[in-house]
């Protein structure tokens, strides 16, 4: 928008600036020939009408004397050049512009031009010549005169209309200037609004940001120093019915079940609360992770166990990954394998059942397919989550890995929307890439990629191979 406005701006102003360059040409242009014809036209005809008298004179001159005159052709030779200065040049051109005097003109050149035999035959004492020339030279000292004051009257009546147009012409251009001047004005007043309202939009934006900063240190303060009250008291709770179900002898089954019961809500609370502290030191940017080169067998085999009894109680099968080869890869042991886990608990969680889990690993050769992979092709490890689970709906896929989002709609599936944001974030932390494809009522997949450090051949249970 502000760019289409600055464009029309710059246009109009071209635009304005063009008329009034070409007001200015034309003001000058149409002010020369005006100058050239005041000053000179009126004076050359009148000598035409000077020459033609004093030729006129000197003939009936020589009538009188009885004697032979040699400036006649003196004379002559002077009208001829004044009627020539009308032949060419300016003095032509302005001529040219007024068409009475232009005949007046062409007719007074031709007639003085065929003046020259008799002249040259007066001048040589023939009497039937001079009184010809007499004569002749009487009509054209008429003509002259007449066209002296027909040239008078036609630059008159030429230079009041210069004036008009002048006049027209000096009003267009005193109204350019003054829209000129307006745009400009226009222009500049837009261009200060602009600047204002974006210092005022740059200066809301920075107060909504440090806004957002403060409620978001304040939300994370405040998880933070929750959990950490919530976990000392859950750590008693749990270190007391761990004593209690040590000393279980004397209890009937029923009651050492309920004690069962307290455990396991005790642990799964204190998972929710980890999970909670982490996403809130990841937000303060505060999670530190050690990378080191880690077997990914190893880790799928530690996380395994976790999601077994889940999966036993959904009725769901969870198979390990068939394909012996292993992959070192350069990870927190520790956050990798609680993805690992986040994402078999969901595969199990959200399926059906008899439904089926199945971890894979897949080696891959990628060239600027994402950041993992430039321009150089790159190894990379994809772990897989496959489940045969009800999927997700399309329209809902979006709103996956944003914190507090459950999408499944089943509230009777234990879980607080945490899991996947939590996952992804740490998989970015460690320089890997998380993705899934999902289609409802048939299953999902959920896998991470990272660099391949180094593949190993023969399958390496259980171990931490840190470099
Ligand atoms: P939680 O499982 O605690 O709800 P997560 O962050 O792990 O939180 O998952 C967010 C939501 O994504 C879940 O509530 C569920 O709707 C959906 N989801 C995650 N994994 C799967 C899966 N494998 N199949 C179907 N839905 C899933």
């Amino acid at each position: 928008m502000r760019v289409l406005l600055g464009v029309a701006l710059i246009s109009v102003l071209l635009l304005l600036a063009a008329s009034v360059i070409y007001t200015v040409n034309a003001l000058r242009d149409s002010t020369l020939p005006v100058r050239i014809a005041k000053e000179d036209v009126n004076w050359s005809v009148h000598q035409i009408e000077v020459e033609v008298f004093k030729l006129h004179l000197a003939t009936m001159q020589t009538d009188l004397s009885q004697k032979p005159v040699f400036s006649l052709s003196l004379k002559y030779d002077v009208l001829l050049s004044r009627t020539d200065m009308f032949k060419a040049g300016e003095l032509h051109q302005v001529v040219r512009t007024l068409p009475e005097t232009s005949v007046a003109v062409d007719e007074i050149i031709k007639i003085s031009e065929s003046l020259e035999p008799l002249v040259s035959k007066a001048e040589a004492g023939d009497a039937v010549a001079r009184t010809r020339l007499i004569s002749e030279l009487m009509d054209l000292r008429k003509k002259a005169h007449a066209l002296t004051l027909t040239a008078n009257q036609e630059l008159v009546e030429r230079k009041s209309q210069e004036r008009q147009h002048l006049a027209r012409t000096f009003l267009i251009a005193k109204t350019l200037f003054g829209v000129l001047i307006l745009t400009v004005l226009v222009g500049f007043f837009s261009l200060f609004l602009m600047v204002v309202r974006a210092e005022k939009a740059t200066r809301e934006a920075d107060y909504h940001r440090q806004e957002a900063e403060a409620n978001n240190q304040a939300k994370s303060r405040f998880l933070s120093n929750i959990s950490h009250e919530l976990r000392t008291p859950l750590n008693a709770i749990m270190g007391y019915s761990e004593l209690l179900r040590m000393e279980a002898e004397g209890l009937d089954p029923e009651q050492q079940a309920n004690i069962a019961e307290i455990s396991i809500a005790g642990e799964h609370l204190l998972s929710l609360i980890n999970d909670i502290l982490d996403l809130s030191k990841i937000e303060n940017g505060k999670l530190t992770i050690s990378l080191a080169p880690v077997s990914v067998l190893s880790m799928l085999n530690e996380a395994l166990p976790y999601v077994r009894s889940l999966a036993a109680d959904n009725q769901v099968i969870v198979n390990p990954p068939t394909d012996e080869t292993d992959y070192m890869i350069r990870v927190d042991r520790t956050r990798m394998v609680q993805v690992l886990i986040n994402l078999l608990s969901n595969a199990v969680k959200y399926n059906r059942k008899g439904g089926m889990v199945n971890a894979h690993l897949r080696f891959m050769e990628m060239v600027g397919e994402s950041e993992l992979a430039g321009a150089e092709p790159a190894k990379i490890l994809r772990i897989t989550i496959e489940d045969t689970g009800i999927g997700i709906k399309k329209e809902l896929q979006e709103k996956l890995f944003q914190p507090f989002s459950r999408l499944a709609g089943d509230v009777t599936i234990e879980g607080t929307g945490i899991g996947l944001v939590l996952s992804q974030h740490l998989v970015s932390l460690m320089h890997g890439e998380i993705g899934f494809r999902s289609a409802e009522g048939v299953g999902s997949e959920f896998w991470v990629d990272f660099p391949i450090y180094r593949m190993l051949q023969k399958v390496d249970t259980g171990t931490n191979a840190g470099d």
